[in-house]
């Protein structure tokens, strides 16, 4: 299947001939040809497998196709709707190439930052916008965006979405949309929860479907260093002796532990960034750009804040935890070994994390192999009582942070205009 052959115009497939894409991915035959038919699509894809374009792709060709009965545009008429502020600005970007040849303009609004610069581009009309849940509806609230007219609706990464607790937000936006529409929905996992949200929201949709979370690219090597806690710092600076590890992504459970990372690397002299949730907007950004073009050679990331960012090319990715949630692994380890490159995925395990490999090899259905042969192995001796205190602590501040983030968000989400909004908005704080 080429791309020609999914009926696409002539200034998108020039613009994908210019990013080097060769063939449609499965998840992109699937979707594109149903969507350009106007149907509303349920995609169970995950990042990786191509799905932005799967929805950006007939969105954009159809304004292009449209655009003579929608010549007095005011409002948008797309509007896609994803997790986080990462994930908008590559969604954005991702407009900005398919579109290249195209009229169709695009703009992408988030929380973290002021919304100035914001409500200006939405003055200048473009047809597309991208947003996250929470400034949307700041935004709506304040009439500074109206979905009267919008057409298309892209809901992207609906299972992290509920997860981070949007399904009041989504509920309220879908309110806003009018009933004739065509709806994307794509999730990663397609638990009960999310099956009876795209039934709230889709009608009799074509569903697609590729790589399940629970498998992981044949591309990607899976390995697992087995160590302990207070080792797992050298075993890092060990792997990091290979000059052929020049750019990759180090997964941290906490913010904390994150940053602690960087510090110990950067006493190592070894460049590296940070980005999580107590991370600004524009120094998360800023860390992204400086690794993406490699002038800093490892991102340590926390999970929600690398949620679905795409670094083209990516070869590495070090999970200095294991997580104990089996898809975390997989979305971790996703992030290398894209659009058909190698991959390697290297998990630091401690004996309490031992558990945690078992639940993964469940869920993806192999076994990891194992390195023993390092400097640092795991010893068998259990941990202290006083290791085991911290390890509780950590577990506990782990919850406590996870609530704490997510009210903090449904606050900020309500400061700006809660004075507008009135008691609408209590549900939301
Ligand atoms: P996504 O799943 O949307 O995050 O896309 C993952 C990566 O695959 C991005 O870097 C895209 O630029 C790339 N990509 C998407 N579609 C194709 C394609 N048909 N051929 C080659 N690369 C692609």
């Amino acid at each position: 299947m080429t791309f020609k052959e999914l009926e696409l115009i002539p200034s998108i497939l020039q613009s994908l001939q210019e990013e080097g894409y060769e063939r449609p991915t499965p998840i992109q035959t699937q979707a594109i040809p149903a969507a350009l038919h106007g149907r509303d699509v349920l995609g169970g894809a995950q990042t990786g497998t191509g799905k932005t374009a799967a929805f950006a792709i007939p969105v954009i060709q159809q304004i292009v196709k449209n655009s003579e009965r929608n010549a007095d545009q005011k409002n948008p008429l797309a509007l896609i709707v994803t997790p986080t502020r990462e994930l908008a600005i590559q969604i954005g970007e991702s407009f900005n190439i398919y579109g290249k040849y195209t009229p169709v303009k695009s703009t992408v609004i988030f929380g973290g930052v002021k919304q100035n610069a914001q409500t200006q581009a939405l003055r200048r009309r473009p047809q597309v916008v991208i947003a996250t849940p929470g400034r949307l509806l700041d935004l709506l609230d304040q009439e500074f965006i109206r979905l009267t007219d919008i057409q298309y609706f892209v809901l992207d990464e609906a299972d992290r979405m509920l997860d981070m607790g949007f399904i009041n937000d989504i509920k309220r936006i879908i309110k806003l949309l009018p009933r004739k529409r065509q709806s994307l929905f794509f999730s990663a996992t397609m638990p009960k929860k999310i099956l009876k949200l795209s039934q709230e929201i889709l009608y009799k949709p074509k569903r697609v479907e590729v790589t399940p979370v629970s498998s992981t690219a044949e591309t990607i090597t899976q390995k697992l260093y087995t160590t302990n806690r207070k080792l797992k710092l050298k075993l890092l600076l060990y792997l990091l002796e290979d000059p052929d590890m020049d750019q990759v992504l180090v997964f941290s459970r906490t913010k904390r532990g994150a940053d602690r990372i960087v510090k110990d690397l950067r006493k190592n002299k070894i460049e590296c960034g940070a980005i999580h949730g107590d991370k600004s907007q524009h120094q998360r950004q800023r860390a992204l750009n400086e690794f993406k073009e490699s002038r800093i050679r490892l991102l340590v990331a926390t999970d929600i804040a690398a949620r679905g960012i795409d670094i083209d090319k990516l070869k590495y990715v070090i999970n200095y935890d294991v997580p104990n949630e089996s898809e975390t692994y997989v979305h971790r380890i996703g992030r290398c070994g894209r659009a058909g490159e190698e991959g390697l995925s290297i998990s630091l395990c401690e004996p309490e994390e031992n558990a945690y490999v078992l639940d993964i090899e469940k869920l993806i259905g192999q076994k990891i192999e194992v390195v023993h042969d390092h400097p640092f192995p795991q010893t068998d001796k259990p941990m202290t009582a006083e290791e085991k205190k911290e390890f509780e602590r950590e577990k506990q501040k782990r919850k406590r942070e996870f609530f704490a983030n997510r009210n903090k968000k449904r606050q900020q989400g309500g400061t700006n205009s809660g004075r507008k909004r009135g008691k609408k908005n209590s549900s939301r704080r």
